[in-house]
């Protein structure tokens, strides 16, 4: 078990830095598709979706974006 704990810290850190990199083409992007805010580093997963695959909700209108910044319309797919 002694083996779990780094690979959690490196999926981790993996994660972040996918993260990080999303947030920044994101934001090359000009950010939130509706109201162009720029998205943050740190995101809050409001959902199941966005904890797994990634993505953001944009703090000012809502939105709701994947990892690429494309706008997640309220359905499912
Ligand atoms: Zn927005």
């Amino acid at each position: 078990m002694e083996y779990y704990v780094p690979m959690v810290m490196i999926g981790i850190l993996a994660a972040w830095m996918l993260s990080a990199r999303y947030q920044s083409r994101v934001n090359a992007n000009g950010g939130c598709p509706n109201c162009h805010t720029p998205v943050p580093l740190t995101r809050k997963p409001t959902s199941a979706r966005q904890a797994v695959w990634g993505g953001w909700t944009c703090t000012n209108c809502g939105t709701e974006m994947d990892s690429r910044g494309n706008e997640i319309e309220g359905r499912t797919a």
